[in-house]
């Protein structure tokens, strides 16, 4: 017997439409490139955004017409996030801290056909534009002129009418597409469904994942160019949430000023954004006055555990997400079950530092050896994930691709544990892993210990060839003004916590570990750098 049940479609046009009937008067704040504030409401992003959707089609825009955006988090980039697949075109975040080659690459390998760009990263798109064809490119202004060739963003909007219907929109269709950004091989594209995105949507409002409602007030300084700033920017519009954006300016200072001054109740961010946050506030905490029930999102790479406890005592909650581009990108969030009346305190942050629970329907398993891995929070293996917001294949893939079982499972390259309350702990990404005599060392293990070192601000371990154990570990610290912290402290700090085999044997002293284009340590750099190093 089939269900009695409409067959109605899961797409984005419906969540505008919601939030420009219900939620109108709701408010959009973005800092601008001069860091004045610009305010609007969600009426005047709902008209404006089916102003650039019908636009769109006017200018010749086709279903299924990718159009870039290379753009900061602001109102403007949240139109295109809903306009470009309410005209039935596919979104097409630009990550604008790559080289010029890889965007250049990215866009070309898209075939993005139009773009949006911010007037103040017209630098950066004059760095690969003639080698892209673009056929139009609307500059979103900020004062200045429009450079010959392209044209300007509301001059586009103002060739619409608001006499506006929808096109037809398959709940399977592309409505945005992301590329990862390749640490090995070449970046790879994903293209993110209707469908996948609105119940992804649906999932991450949810209060066990980051619960957003009407009454919330969401900062996302994960950029809007990277994996859908986490799914934040749909779900508040799909909420009626406020939202706060701010533009190119992300450090501590211009963060904490909005967190403040607007209310926030929800942010997120990497890690790497937090360290300075944190700082500020352990400086000068009289100097901000942050809404107590703020909650913090960190993902995007391991949250210290420090990090978290720190967070904690000044009495915000840290929800650790772990996620990919592959998965629109949320997989699991460290909320607390009800099983933590029972734990101490210290059992409770170990379980926050953790990962998380998976979401309903990202179904996950740990591959082992000899198969599935139980969940005993011990049995380490590769995570392997499934469920209706995971990518079942890159767009146009070139060379081999290992990453999808036979039984249809995606490979996350991620190397976990599980425990009995299904909480996954991120023990490596598998081309991390330090192998020292045939036994696995967690590099992350290994760099969460450091980082709750009072003196130490930011750590990598990475393996260095060995000839006798194959690899052994090197910690590259970064410490704290001021600090004379040695090799020998930090190898004996760590022997409090480890086994001696785990102890990096060499530790490198460096001002800053490099950051890939989403302000993650960058292993890879490392490992260049240290490439024939010697160990003691
Ligand atoms: P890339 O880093 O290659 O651009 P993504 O942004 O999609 O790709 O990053 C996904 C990867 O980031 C995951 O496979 C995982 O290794 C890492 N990651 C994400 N969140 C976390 C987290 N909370 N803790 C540890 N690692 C994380």
């Amino acid at each position: 017997m089939r269900g009695t049940i409409m067959d109605y479609p899961l797409t984005l046009p419906t969540i505008l439409e919601h939030a420009g009937r219900l939620h109108g008067a709701q408010e959009i704040v973005s800092r601008q490139p001069d860091r004045s504030i610009h305010r609007c409401t969600f009426s005047n992003f709902y008209r404006r955004t089916r102003l650039l959707a019908e636009a769109l089609l006017k200018a010749g825009l086709k279903p299924g017409d990718r159009v870039g955006t290379l753009c900061w988090n602001n109102a403007t980039h949240l139109e295109a996030y809903f306009g470009v697949p309410c005209a039935g075109g596919v979104l097409h975040t630009l990550n604008l801290r790559l080289h010029a080659d890889e965007l250049a690459y990215i866009a070309q390998h898209a075939g993005d056909r139009f773009l949006i760009v911010d007037e103040d990263l017209l630098p950066i798109l004059d760095g690969f534009k003639d080698k892209v064809d673009f056929e139009r490119i609307f500059v979103v202004r900020s004062g200045g002129d429009i450079p010959s060739g392209m044209e300007d963003y509301d001059d586009l909007l103002a060739t619409a009418t608001g006499d506006f219907d929808y096109p037809t929109i398959d709940e399977n269709d592309a409505c945005g597409m992301c590329y990862t950004s390749g640490t090995t091989g070449k970046p790879k594209g994903v293209a993110y469904s209707h469908r996948g995105m609105v119940l992804h949507t649906f999932a991450v409002i949810a209060p066990d994942v980051f619960g957003l409602s009407m009454r919330d007030c969401i900062l996302p300084i994960v950029p809007m160019f990277h994996a859908n700033a986490w799914g934040m920017p749909v779900a508040a519009v799909m909420a009626g949430s406020k939202i706060v954006f701010t533009g190119p300016h992300a450090d501590a200072d211009s963060v904490l000023e909005l967190l403040d001054n607007e209310g926030v109740t929800l942010t997120a961010g990497v890690p790497t954004i937090w360290l300075p946050v944190l700082d500020a506030l352990k400086r000068q905490p009289q100097d901000w006055s942050l809404r107590p029930e703020m909650k913090i999102i960190i993902g995007g790479s391991a949250a210290p555990e420090s990090m978290i406890r720190d967070f904690n005592d000044m009495g915000h909650q840290v929800i650790h997400a772990w996620g990919m581009t592959e998965m629109t990108p949320v997989g699991t969030t460290g909320v607390p079950k009800p099983a933590f009346d029972n734990m101490t305190e210290d059992e409770q942050f170990t379980t926050l530092a953790k990962q998380g629970i998976p979401l309903p329907f990202v179904d996950i398993r740990v591959m082992g050896d000899d198969g599935p891995a139980p969940w005993d929070g011990e049995t380490m293996g590769e995570l392997q994930v499934r469920g209706p917001w995971i990518a079942s294949s890159y767009y146009k893939p070139e060379g081999t691709i290992d990453s999808w079982t036979d039984d249809g499972w995606f490979r996350t390259g991620d190397v976990v544990t599980v425990d009995a309350e299904g909480y996954v702990k991120i023990t490596d990404r598998t081309k991390d892993l330090i192998k020292s005599g045939g036994e696995w060392i967690s590099s992350v293990d290994v760099e969460n210990a450091l980082m709750g070192h009072p003196e130490i601000r930011e750590a990598a371990v990475i393996a260095i060839p060995h000839d006798r154990w194959i690899e052994r570990p090197l910690a590259c610290v970064v410490t704290e003004v001021g600090s004379a912290l040695t090799a020998e402290a930090v190898q004996a700090f760590l022997g409090e916590t480890f086994a001696k085999w785990w102890i990096p044997d060499a530790v490198e002293f460096m001002e800053e570990i490099p950051r890939t284009s989403t302000g993650k340590f960058q292993k890879t750099a490392l490992r260049t750098r240290f490439a024939d190093y010697k160990l003691p």
